[in-house]
């Protein structure tokens, strides 16, 4: 077995420590691998080791892995799931709308109409989820808590769009009490729009360093990177 494919168990193996922990049903929360940095051969290696859903950052370098692993599957009935999860720039909407599946970054209402008007009809909807800025820094994404109701009553109105929750990326935090108080609020806001009628089913948190707090505070996604392909040594070349 492939150092990945290693690592991969022992994440799998953790959060299902954590859904138990939690009191969850095993398989509530689903695994996105983010490669990030790393080439398509690592995304191979993690494939191999089962995982089909993965979470890039950057676009092209996330547009030439989805390429070059378009018919990498491990059995044909199987499809690689590919999330957009980094900054976007409402002028490189149309490559997001036609080659992902998902996108967690959604902090603006403007940028969500340009995914559903380039959406192509072929595809199913694109689903979303809002990005709040749940730690207040004026320098991190995210629409504010503030500002979610509105745009999540304006996104669900979309045509080619499903909205499926919310993504957050709350300041890293060594204190697990602290960890768990961030994400609690997340998932407090995510309850408040649900009992508006959204029918919303994603809450997507919690990292290599933080997976354990999001999924006792209710993660359907964690997004994992680092504990699965490595430390992440060189920069990414964004050549966007
Ligand atoms: C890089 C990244 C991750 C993964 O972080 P790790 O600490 O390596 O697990 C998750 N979410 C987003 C949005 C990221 O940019």
């Amino acid at each position: 077995m492939s150092r990945i494919a290693r690592n991969l168990q022992a994440v799998i193996d953790n959060i299902v420590a954590s859904e138990h922990e939690a009191g969850r049903a095993a398989g509530s929360v689903q695994l996105l691998a983010v490669s990030k940095t790393f080439g398509a051969e690592c995304v191979l290696e993690a494939v191999q080791g089962g995982q089909l859903a993965f979470g890039e950052n950057y676009l092209q370098e996330g547009l030439d892995k989805i390429r070059a692993l378009s018919s990498a599957t491990p059995t044909p009935d199987q499809a690689l799931e590919w999330h957009f999860i980094g900054p976007i720039q409402s002028n490189k909407t149309r490559p997001i709308a036609e080659n992902f599946d998902w996108v967690h970054t959604v902090e603006r209402e403007k940028i969500a109409q340009r995914l559903s008007d380039q959406r192509p009809d072929g595809l199913p909807p694109l689903n979303i989820c809002l990005q709040v800025n749940i730690s207040g820094e004026a320098s991190k994404s995210g629409a504010t808590p503030e500002e979610i109701g509105a745009l999540a009553h304006a996104v669900a109105g979309l045509p080619r769009l499903r909205l499926r929750g919310l993504m957050a990326i709350p300041e890293p935090e060594d204190d697990f009490d602290k960890q768990r108080a961030a994400f609690a609020r997340v998932r407090t806001l995510y309850d408040t729009l649900r009992a508006q009628g959204l029918a919303l089913d994603t809450l997507s948190m919690g990292m290599s360093g933080d997976m354990r707090a999001a999924i006792l505070e209710g993660a359907t996604i964690v997004r994992v990177g680092s504990a699965i392909f490595g430390a992440r040594t060189y920069p990414s070349k964004e050549s966007q």
